[in-house]
């Protein structure tokens, strides 16, 4: 049998509830913010990655699943959500739209990693997106967004770092205080930290080997080095989450994987995800446009990982839904009362409840049977006697008690009884 690809994995119709109420909790926190729903392609340009994600990346050097299609273009799957959404902004001449601008997705992306537990080759997140304030309220808003997220799906043990790695011109001079700290180290530590001292040493501070940690514990702090500006609107933003009552953490280790991020970046993180620890994390990117060559416009954003996210709800016991049952099953005892069964079912969906009726010609045990096992709030029962007087017996399984209901009056009776189920 052909198997499911490396790194990819089903999601079921016993999981999908879980998915559909973790996105119902994105969907309404970006609501409570004004953030509408953007879709862009599963696949784009690969420069477009090459140039928004930055070239010394992990995502862009050793992640992208990128091909040649039939026209020989090189295109690639989208490794994640910014770079996509910052083109559309771009092409669709948003800049001179109403701003702020604010998007968010729910979108899978492909990265081609190495599969363990919450890492995946296809993954999916929840990601927000804020373009056309430069001041520190957006990054806050922004923050707030993800926090409240988070709050809403019960998550109470997750932990906000909060970091800024200036402007270019802070990380000009703090680029070459870490070349002059990692020079007499850099032979001990791995190759992906000797191109990344080569071409940005920042990025050796993101570098997740035991043998690199020990030397960027003692590394030069970003915060030391940033200008006046970055620093005043890293202090504002911290007031700002001081008022809205949002706890952080200031991290200097905090610089993220993707070159596109100046002044803010944050990650939500846990404990409860084993290695995998980083829910959700984001930042500011005001050259992002600049870098891909249209009118410079700040910006703000986070991305969260789902699967990480259930990983964890999951690990904290977090309030999970319960698969919703069938609301009424209908079943019949011979040939002329399951007609009745079937017709009563279609009234039923066409009057906004959801319902079955037997398709396997089941004996009525295993109706029953069968009922229990969707979850059927109402069991209504037709035989011979019911279909001479036209009216069911409906049971309710929650309770056990059975009455006697008209066919024309099922619809309202099992309405209103399962509005308070
Ligand atoms: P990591 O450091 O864990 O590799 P990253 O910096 O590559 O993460 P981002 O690109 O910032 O991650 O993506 C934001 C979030 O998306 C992560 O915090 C995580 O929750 C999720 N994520 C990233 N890569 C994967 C993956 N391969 N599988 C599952 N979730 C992922
Ligand atoms: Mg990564």
């Amino acid at each position: 049998m052909i198997q499911i690809p490396k790194g990819c994995k089903d999601i079921l119709p016993t999981q999908s509830h879980i998915w559909q109420y973790i996105e119902g909790v994105a969907k309404e926190t970006a609501r409570a913010y004004n953030f509408r729903e953007i879709r862009t392609p599963v696949f784009e340009h690969t420069e477009l990655f090459a140039r928004g994600v930055g070239e010394t990346t992990d995502v862009v050097t050793k992640e992208m699943y990128t091909f040649l299609d039939k026209g020989g273009r090189s295109v690639t799957l989208r490794p994640e959500g910014t770079a996509g959404v910052a083109r559309a902004f771009a092409e669709n001449g948003l800049q001179g739209g109403v701003l702020p601008f604010k998007a968010y997705y729910l979108y899978s992306n492909f990265r081609y990693e190495r599969p363990q537990a919450g890492r995946l080759r296809e993954f999916h997140q929840f990601g927000a997106e804020l373009y056309g304030a430069a001041g520190p309220a957006a990054d806050a808003e922004t923050i707030s967004l993800a926090d409240l997220f988070l709050k809403k799906l019960g998550l109470s043990h997750i932990e906000l770092k909060l970091n800024s790695i200036g402007c270019k011109q802070c990380r000009k001079k703090y680029n070459e205080a870490l070349r002059a700290y990692f020079e007499p180290h850099i032979d001990e530590m791995c190759e992906d930290c000797r191109t990344r001292f080569a071409k940005n040493p920042m990025r050796i501070l993101d570098c997740k080997r035991e043998e690199c940690k020990k030397f960027t514990a003692a590394a030069p702090r970003i915060l030391d080095f940033l200008c006046g500006d970055c620093r005043a609107h890293f202090e504002e933003v911290k007031a700002l989450l001081d008022r809205a009552k949002i706890a952080y953490t200031v991290d200097a280790s905090v610089v993220r994987g993707l070159d596109y991020y100046s002044r803010t970046v944050f990650e939500f993180t846990t404990q409860a995800a084993g290695a995998q620890g980083t829910v959700l994390a984001g930042g500011r990117y005001d050259t992002l446009l600049e870098q891909m060559d249209v009118s410079p416009t700040p910006a703000v954003g986070f991305a969260a990982g789902i699967e990480r996210l259930i990983m964890v709800m999951e690990a904290e016991g977090a309030p999970m839904p319960a698969r919703e049952g069938v609301d009424c099953y209908l079943a019949g005892l011979d040939g002329p009362s399951r007609m009745q069964a079937y017709l009563l079912a279609e009234e039923l969906r066409r009057q906004g409840l959801s319902c079955e009726t037997d398709l396997l010609e089941r004996s009525v045990k295993a109706q029953f049977k069968y009922a229990d096992k969707i979850g059927a709030k109402y069991v209504a029962t037709i035989g011979e006697s019911e279909l001479a007087s036209g009216a069911a017996q409906v049971k309710n399984m929650r309770d056990s008690t059975s009455q006697c209901v008209e066919f024309g009056a099922l619809a309202q009776y099992v309405k209103r009884g399962v509005k308070t189920w």
